[in-house]
């Protein structure tokens, strides 16, 4: 009998029961806008900008209502002008370059290394060609890049370091929590990243000005004096009259539903990285299958995993594809000509002028991707791998 895999890739665990509880409290009184409060009372937005300044040891953080406005926030509060560079990976997911575009700067993309994080010698090479002062460097599918060597290049050319953490919340490199060693750290709660509110996202900063002008841009009306994990009023006085309200703010259902899972944040980890670690080890069993290299400084929160198979072709890509999700086994491939649901790449972005990154082409040419939802058990990952290792050797090269 044929395996084959009857589970789904991409179903979420229910929300907290205290979450649930926590929204139906928020829905029975009413106030969901964040500066809607009765006297004596605490926004349930605040307590959580509160408590995610605290988990990641930030002086300040703001929640907004995207991962992708957080990066757009961010670029414009760390000063970007209209026509300004902005590096970032050539491996990303859509509102990176979709964020940059938006606050008006011009993305230019920097190659990615085999192990799919930034490639620090393309960086040099873009920071000296394009005079850039801005890196929008995305930690995608969860890669830590060197970040001791990236800020080292980023420090000494005066470029700003805006990180995309949407898929490392709860990762860090060397004991620095991910979003702690650029200027900003951006996060996003959006469903299928690690604390799931549907939509939502952060801001942190140890940057009291940033910290303000983001305030102001997410829509606080004169309003800021309430955040208590927000910047000191005096960072306000020079900017509130000059400062567009861009309205993202995240609402106070929202954050009720996040609070009780950040708390269950580094459980949750360990159980994403107990579910990659077997995957890992089935895959390994795999001849002309290529693991990504994890790097020892890296702590992951895995809840995706991605290999290469570095000798096939793109018609023996898709058959593994096929083969795969015929059996209920959905990877996803970012080498296919045309876009499928959320695996766009550079070339797919026709705003942005087209980019000669053969590098990163070759990569993508041969890279699986595949999402690790928590509901998946044990046994689940054991069928999975064997499915993919059944369909890859099936592949005569
Ligand atoms: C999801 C995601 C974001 C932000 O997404 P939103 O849907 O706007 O919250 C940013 N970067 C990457 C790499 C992502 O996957």
């Amino acid at each position: 009998m044929v395996l084959k895999f009857m589970g789904s890739f991409t179903q979420q665990e229910p929300i907290p029961e205290a979450a649930i509880e926590a929204a139906i409290a928020v829905m029975r009184h009413g106030r969901l806008h964040r500066y809607n409060v009765v006297p004596g009372e605490i926004a349930e937005t605040v307590l959580l900008e509160q408590e995610f300044a605290q988990s990641c040891g930030a002086k300040y953080c703001l929640a907004v209502a995207s991962g992708g406005y957080a990066l757009s926030t961010a670029l414009r509060s760390c000063g970007l002008e209209h026509g300004d560079v902005v590096l970032t990976n050539a491996f990303t997911l859509a509102p990176v370059p979709g964020s940059i575009q938006g606050a008006g700067g011009k993305p230019i993309f920097v190659e990615i290394t085999k192990d799919l994080v930034l490639d620090l010698d393309d960086l040099q090479l873009k920071i000296q060609s394009t005079k850039a002062k801005f890196l929008m460097l995305s930690h995608m599918r969860g890669h830590l890049v060197d970040m001791d060597a990236l800020i080292k290049i980023t420090d000494e050319a005066g470029v700003q370091v805006i990180e995309d953490c949407a898929h490392t919340m709860g990762a860090n490199w060397n004991g620095v929590p991910s979003g702690r060693s650029g200027v900003v750290g951006c996060y996003s709660t959006q469903t299928f990243k690690h604390i799931n509110s549907g939509e939502g996202g952060f801001i942190v900063t140890d940057n009291a000005e940033i910290m303000a002008q983001a305030t102001m841009l997410s829509g606080s009306y004169m309003l800021y004096d309430s955040h208590l994990a927000g910047a000191p009023s005096n960072a306000f006085e020079n900017i509130h009259l000059d400062t567009p309200n861009c309205s993202g703010r995240m609402d106070n259902l929202r954050a009720a539903i996040l609070r009780p899972q950040l708390a269950e944040l580094p459980s949750q980890a360990k159980r994403w990285n107990k579910r990659y670690y077997a995957l890992e080890a089935g895959l390994s069993q795999i001849s002309n299958l290529r693991l990504i290299a994890r790097p020892k400084k890296e702590y992951f929160v895995a809840s995706s995993f991605q290999f290469c198979l570095p000798n096939f072709n793109g018609v023996q890509m898709r058959l593994v594809v096929a083969g795969c999700d015929a059996r209920g086994v959905q990877l996803k491939w970012f080498g296919a000509n045309s876009p499928v649901g959320f695996t766009s790449r550079h070339d797919s972005w026709r705003y942005v002028d087209a980019q000669n990154l053969p590098n990163t082409d070759a990569i993508l040419a041969v890279l699986l991707d595949m999402r690790i939802p928590l509901t998946l058990s044990m046994r689940d990952c054991e069928v999975i791998s064997s499915i993919i290792k059944e369909e890859v050797e099936k592949i005569k090269l």
